[in-house]
């Protein structure tokens, strides 16, 4: 039997599927920049038709969202840093794949939710569970996605992220992919502030790598073995987009 055929067999159940993604609606987080900076708009939609007059057998809406809304996917054009790098309809299907590997600090969380994930806690995840395989999706997870439906305390200026070094290690390690993230963005609340500022998008998107946004159920990933599919629309010049975002694991 063929990888995929026996893959096809095994969804019939011995391979779980998480949906890692949050339902969007017009309710959901959006990115609040203060001012002078222009903020995204929050989803919105217009019914164009719904087995009426307008369209007898049909139901189907128009909705308007910005590309960084809800659970979405960060191209490397996105930063001034990734400029000169790939739109979100560049990105290579392969690197859209990749090895889910979970590093769990909602207990730190718990204690400071400006908790930031170190460059130790990755090497101590490693010591735990092996290497990080080629191909790495690091998913940071941080229970932030229990806050998913109120965006006051999901926005609170104080969110859980990455240290500027774990930053720039994660974006210098040839094994990662991308950094996924429960919270609205992949940098911490405070990381405006940071020296340099906003050390994930900076390092990460400037070295061709991608961020995955306010990610859902990471709580049903084991540490590592789940495969990571991430779905953005490839909007030709876009920035990022919405995405479907997916985990396969041995059921
Ligand atoms: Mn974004």
């Amino acid at each position: 039997m063929g990888v995929v055929a026996g893959l096809l067999a095994a969804l019939g159940g011995g391979v779980k599927v998480v949906d890692l993604t949050s339902p969007l609606h017009e309710g959901t987080p959006i990115l609040r920049l203060p001012p002078p900076f222009v903020n995204t708009i929050p989803f919105s939609r217009t019914e164009i038709s719904r087995y009426d007059d307008r369209g007898p057998a049909w139901y189907w809406n128009d909705f308007a969202c910005g590309e960084h809304t809800g659970t979405h996917f960060d191209a490397p054009v996105h930063w001034i840093t990734g400029r000169d790098g790939q739109d979100v309809s560049q990105v290579p299907a392969s690197r859209l794949f990749g090895d889910a590997c979970v590093i769990d600090v909602t207990a730190d969380v718990e204690l400071n939710p400006g908790y930031l994930l170190t460059t130790d806690d990755v090497r101590a995840w490693e010591a735990e569970h092996g290497p990080l395989p080629d191909n790495t999706w690091l998913l940071l997870r941080t229970g932030w996605s229990a806050y998913g439906d109120d965006p006051e305390k999901f926005l609170n200026p104080i969110t859980p992220g990455v240290t500027v070094e774990c930053a720039q290690w994660l974006a210098d390690d040839p094994r990662v992919i991308g950094l996924g993230v429960e919270t609205v963005g992949t940098d911490a609340g405070a990381a405006h502030s940071f020296e340099p500022a906003f050390p994930c998008h900076r390092y990460l998107l400037g070295a061709n790598k991608y961020g995955l946004t306010q990610l859902r159920n990471l709580d049903q990933l084991p540490a590592r073995g789940a495969l990571l599919i991430a779905a953005p629309l490839p909007i030709v010049g876009g920035s990022g987009s919405p995405a479907r975002v997916l985990a396969l694991l041995d059921a």
